[in-house]
């Protein structure tokens, strides 16, 4: 006989996570993850940012509405702050002044902080900025450093309060649909629950081929990330993470180290991703393009999948064609800083109860997020 829960969970990154700590609240839940230990991909790999003007008006929405749980998460969720004050200084090379200015005019309605600044501006934020390598930037101030594992385990400890079950090391060899009930059987054991939710990550349209249910389309897509020491003599505590307007790298402090990034996207298999040596070494090039500071020696480099559909939204909703199996999927770069309100998302939807208020008040529609929406048709 399966042991019957209310939710069956599959993954536990951020996403799964997090929606183990919502559904918990008011169902029996259980999280299958193949992994021994939740985060072990790409929610373990990220750069750590929350970025309200990163993304598309969804995603922007979503971040925007995650942003109070972050400043103030419930009482005992986390023992010390989620996020710290970082701000992003979005900088174009010698010619990019009108894409500043369009990028400026389509994302401040959002985030009203957001300005343009010039080049001496930039300078004073990141003195070490080549000034005749650039044309100015946008600085928006609301952006911040994200405690992304800190997050991850209070929203694991929270859903295990709650009464939610993990089990790690945890590789799924069934599922079927029996009656109302989706019947997964993982290590010889078997689980049946009315509702399965795919939160897979790089993995999710590939569950959702072994589930007999239509793919949406994801594409995992490779990203870098390197660390090294900042200059010396240099303070770079107080500078914001800077990025570049046309998202061919990044860098950030990053305790008294820069972390950079290529922003590379080369789409791959679901994986544990590694990182190239071409790819750090973009990576460094890049940076120094801009940046007039020696990069020694590479003190780590990683990398991690970040999996999108086609319009780079997140994937939230029952699937059309199988009932009780919900998608929480498609979380791109953006997994970590929507991770609160796609929960609370998921939660609603599955209740029946509509997008929260607060979420449809910035503009997010149901049918953006749904996995049967015409631009995911394949
Ligand atoms: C370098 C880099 C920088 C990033 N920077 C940021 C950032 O600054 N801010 C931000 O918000 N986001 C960032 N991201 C993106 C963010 O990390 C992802 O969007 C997010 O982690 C995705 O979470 P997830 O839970 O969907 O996926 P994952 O963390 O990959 O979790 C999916 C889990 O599902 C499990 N699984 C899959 N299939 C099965 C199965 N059949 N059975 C059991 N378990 C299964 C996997 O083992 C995995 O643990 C970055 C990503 C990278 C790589």
């Amino acid at each position: 006989m399966p042991r019957q829960f209310d939710v069956i969970i599959v993954g536990a990154g951020i996403a799964g996570a997090s929606a183990a700590y919502e559904l918990a609240k008011t169902r029996r839940v259980l999280v299958l993850e193949r992994e021994s230990h939740p985060g072990y991909h790409s929610s373990g790999r990220s750069a750590a940012m929350y970025v309200g003007s990163y993304g598309n008006k969804a995603i922007r929405g979503l971040s925007l509405a995650s942003r109070p749980f972050l400043e103030s998460p419930p009482a005992g969720f986390a023992e010390a702050p989620l996020m710290r004050p970082r701000g992003v200084l979005y900088i174009g090379g010698t010619n990019d002044e009108a894409t500043l200015a369009a990028f400026h005019a389509e994302v401040a309605p959002s985030c009203p902080s957001m300005r343009v600044v010039g080049i001496d501006a930039c300078m004073k934020r990141v003195p070490s900025l080549k000034p005749d390598s650039i044309c100015g930037g946008v600085y928006d101030p609301d952006s911040f450093d994200l405690d992304a594992d800190l997050l991850l385990q209070g929203f694991v400890r929270g859903a295990r309060q709650a009464g939610a079950r993990f089990v790690l090391d945890s590789e799924i060899q069934t599922i079927r649909t029996e009656g109302q009930a989706w019947e997964v059987v993982a290590n010889n054991t078997a689980y049946a629950a009315p509702i399965l939710v795919n939160a897979g990550g790089a993995w999710a349209d590939e569950f959702a081929a072994q589930a007999g249910v239509r793919p949406v389309g994801l594409v995992p897509k490779r990203r870098t990330a390197v660390l090294f020491a900042a200059p010396d003599g240099v303070s770079v505590d107080t500078w914001p993470a800077v990025m570049d307007i046309h998202e061919r790298f990044y860098f950030k402090p990053d305790a008294g180290h820069i972390l950079a990034s290529p922003a590379d996207e080369t789409p791959s298999a679901p994986m544990d991703a590694y990182p190239e040596d071409l790819d750090a070494a973009i990576a460094v090039d890049r940076v120094q393009r801009v940046a007039g500071f020696p990069v020694r020696r590479l003190q780590a480099s990683w990398a991690g999948l970040r999996s999108f559909v086609a319009d780079k939204t997140l994937v939230i909703g029952f699937a059309p064609d199988a009932p009780g199996f919900f998608w929480l999927a498609g979380q791109g770069g953006y997994g970590i800083q929507t991770a609160p309100t796609a929960a609370r998302t998921a939660r609603a939807l599955i209740d029946g109860s509509g997008l929260p208020a607060d979420v449809a008040a910035l503009g997010v529609r149901a049918r953006d997020l749904s996995p049967a929406r015409p631009a995911l048709s394949q």
